[in-house]
């Protein structure tokens, strides 16, 4: 016999194991977050600064608390997705956290995650730390692919497993709290150098008679393609040999850099976004002339430097 969808929806809203949560945080994401948890059938408490954004939760079926304290007290599994690490401090500061478990939604650096997780820790809780892969309509569609990096305490994570994944897949990358922070940071950090390489190819266009929705999806599947160039990398780094697996030669790519900047300057584009990684090709390939056989992985150790 299959399902009606009314069932699916009843089971939907009936977890295996509904886990009663509390949830600090009801911005753009903690929003999101909440309507994935009550959708998925699991108790939920909130707190927000600005009492109104709990009103359409609390129709939803969520339980309001006047203060993060209250929320805190509510359930042992707490939730935390405010704005930065200020407010977490302000909001975690008059709460009781002896024998809860804290995980922390909020972006930030590996040392700010490891020093919450100290200082939580130091008050009787476990922490575990989060780093969200998604954007708020990528939440509780599993077909988008969301997922959240967790680190720090490995017997909360697997506890709460089940719930942790309502909203979003799970990657527990470590013990050390700063590891998903530190995940999430590198992901982010690699997307930002390819909007600035996206910027700089519009810009090149921009003024001619090229329709920037005609360059899209070149673009598009350009970058696509050159994606296989991250497995690459990883190989010749893990391998400590540079030239093996070579593609396109640092002298060869080095040797074609004026072409990149005298086109930006033909159309009146700034190079300010390419010159600092080509300055770091030409050091490598200056550094030593064998370095012209490898392509680009030893731009990664000039930054180590
Ligand atoms: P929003 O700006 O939408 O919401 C911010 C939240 O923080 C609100 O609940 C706000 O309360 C609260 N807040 C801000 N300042 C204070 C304060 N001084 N005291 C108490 N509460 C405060 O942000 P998001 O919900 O989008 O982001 C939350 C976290 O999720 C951030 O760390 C963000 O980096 C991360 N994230 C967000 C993504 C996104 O695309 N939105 C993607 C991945 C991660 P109030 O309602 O009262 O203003």
């Amino acid at each position: 016999m299959t399902d009606t969808p009314s069932d699916q929806t009843r089971d939907r809203a009936r977890p295996a194991s509904p886990t009663p949560l509390t949830l600090l945080g009801l911005g753009a994401m903690g929003t999101a977050l909440a309507e994935a948890w009550l959708a998925a059938g699991h108790p939920l408490t909130v707190w927000n600064r600005t009492a109104a954004r709990t009103e359409p939760l609390a129709a939803k079926g969520a339980t309001v608390a006047a203060t993060a304290a209250a929320a805190v007290a509510a359930n042992r599994l707490v939730v935390v997705c405010l704005l930065d690490d200020a407010p977490v401090e302000e909001a975690l500061a008059g709460a009781d956290l002896t024998g809860r478990d804290v995980v922390n939604l909020v972006t930030g650096t590996p040392g700010t995650a490891r020093a919450r997780a100290a200082a939580v820790t130091a008050r009787g809780a476990r922490y575990l730390d989060g780093g969200i892969m998604a954007v708020p309509p990528m939440i509780g569609v599993p077909a988008a692919g969301p997922y959240v990096f967790y680190s720090g305490s490995r017997a909360l994570f697997e506890e709460h497993r089940a719930a942790l994944a309502a909203p979003a897949g799970t990657r527990y990358v470590g013990e050390d709290a700063g590891f998903a922070a530190l995940h999430d940071v590198a992901l982010l950090s690699a997307m930002y150098g390819m909007f600035a390489g996206v910027a700089h190819a519009f810009a090149l266009v921009r003024g001619e008679s090229v329709d920037p929705l005609e360059l899209a999806p070149l673009l598009s599947s350009w970058l696509t393609a050159m994606t296989g160039s991250v497995t690459a990398t990883a190989r010749q780094l893990t391998a400590g040999d540079y030239t093996k697996g070579v593609v396109s030669n640092l002298a060869m790519q080095v040797a074609g850099v004026p072409t990149f900047l005298h086109t930006a300057q033909e159309q009146g584009v700034s190079t300010e976004l390419l010159t600092p990684y080509f300055d770091l090709m030409k050091r490598r390939l200056a550094a030593d002339d064998r370095n012209g056989a490898e392509d680009l992985t030893g731009v990664v150790d000039l930054l180590r430097a």
